[in-house]
């Protein structure tokens, strides 16, 4: 494919949080300096020359839409060949594996067995990957986290530190340069385009500012990373593969194609579309200026993931989403079932007025179509009693 080089000129829009939240981030307090009042800040981000732009918007304190130009140097990616080659032949092996399925070559048990690990080491992806690791939006016992590695080795996705480190630098540097799939750069960049391509140096630049000290004192996370290559080849392709040979007389290969690669490129392919679909393709009730959106196919895929406006906008929030049912949120029932069990505890979520008020504030209006909050927000104008305090405050001392 053709590399791909950035704009020399981007444009960027930002519609920043005002609200205090429970999250459970160690990151300093400052006062805001419209409201005065104490909020969190994810970090004090150093800056370059070229990078300005960037830092300042991800620092950005506003409670305004704002709209900042940004300069950037222009980057060509190279193709990783190893890289290119390794999505070239599992994507390949998906395509004979669905032709044994769809031919119906597959014993019903094989079948059944690849479903079995598709949800499972989607599990293992969703509620540990992502809502655990990347975002401590709630917190886990030791039989938990070893439960939910486990799962998540088996769907190949590299370890959990450098997806979760790759996934904070994500949400931290959303849509620009230093998001390592940028959905600015275009769908197949942002599906597949970024695994087999050179980063960008912002990309390489913001990983290594990002805290992951908490991993990093984390003994499962840690030996997982370190004993990877091992546990990729018994967990990803032997346990798969091996089972239905031996414990139905599967013929190997066909385990092969349909257990291995067909079953691997499938969860990769789910968990491409939570970067490019939804951020492309759906409505954005929370943050209308951000990329993200609520994509109903996604959230069902991805056992819940689909609900991205929200979860770019509150992602320490252990259900990723406001509304949504068990039915489209597996993963947040099968967090609560182990918080049942005490296994998972103190699970974040985000009170439904500071939900409310976001929406009314920066959303595109979707939120306000379905739900009880339906017009809370709405305010006839200057003297209404529903005008939020800290909106009245900033008018006042605009006029003055
Ligand atoms: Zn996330
Ligand atoms: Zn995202």
């Amino acid at each position: 494919m053709a590399p791909n080089v950035s704009d020399s000129t981007a444009t960027v829009a930002r519609c920043a949080a005002d609200e205090t939240v429970n999250a459970d981030d160690h990151a300093p307090s400052s006062a805001d300096p419209r409201t005065g009042r104490s909020r969190k800040r994810i970090g004090t981000i150093p800056t370059t020359t070229t990078t300005t732009t960037i830092s300042d918007r991800n620092n950005n304190t506003s409670n305004d839409c704002d709209y900042v130009a940004a300069s950037e140097a222009p980057f060509r990616a190279q193709i990783r060949w190893p890289d290119f080659m390794a999505q070239l032949f599992v994507h390949t092996g998906f395509v004979i594996g669905l032709a044994l399925l769809v031919t119906l070559q597959v014993k019903l048990y094989t079948f059944l067995w690849t479903l079995l690990l598709v949800w499972a080491s989607g599990i293992g992806i969703t509620a540990g990957a992502h809502r655990l690791w990347s975002h401590k939006s709630y917190k886990a016992r030791w039989p938990l986290r070893l439960l939910l590695m486990f799962l998540f080795t088996i769907c190949g996705q590299r370890d959990a530190y450098t997806w979760a480190h790759d996934h904070r630098v994500h949400h931290k540097y959303s849509e620009t340069d230093a998001d390592p799939h940028n959905a600015k750069r275009g769908f197949f960049f942002a599906h597949v385009g970024w695994v087999f391509l050179t980063p960008h140096p912002e990309v390489v630049a913001k990983r290594k500012i990002i805290d992951m000290s908490d991993l990093e004192a984390d003994p499962i996370v840690m030996a997982q990373r370190r004993y990877y290559i091992p546990l990729f080849a018994l967990l990803v392709i032997a346990m798969p593969v091996l089972v239905p040979y031996y414990y139905w007389d599967e013929r190997f290969w066909v385990a092969f194609w349909v257990c291995f690669t067909l079953r691997f490129t499938t969860t990769l392919n789910i968990a491409f579309f939570v970067n490019s679909v939804a951020h492309m393709f759906g409505n954005r009730p929370y943050d209308k200026s951000i990329s993200p959106v609520e994509n109903l196919a996604v959230a069902i895929a991805a056992m819940g993931e689909g609900w991205h406006n929200y979860h770019h906008v509150f992602p320490w929030d252990y259900k990723t989403s406001e509304l949504g049912s068990y039915v489209f949120n597996i993963t947040t029932a099968v967090i609560d079932c182990f918080a049942r069990l005490g296994w998972a505890y103190e699970r974040k979520s985000v009170p439904a007025e500071v939900i409310a008020r976001r929406a009314a504030k920066c959303g595109d209006g979707t939120r306000f179509l379905t739900d009880e909050y339906a017009h809370q927000d709405a305010v006839w104008g200057y003297g209404d009693h529903d005008l939020p305090p800290e909106d009245v405050a900033a008018i006042v001392q605009e006029q003055q």
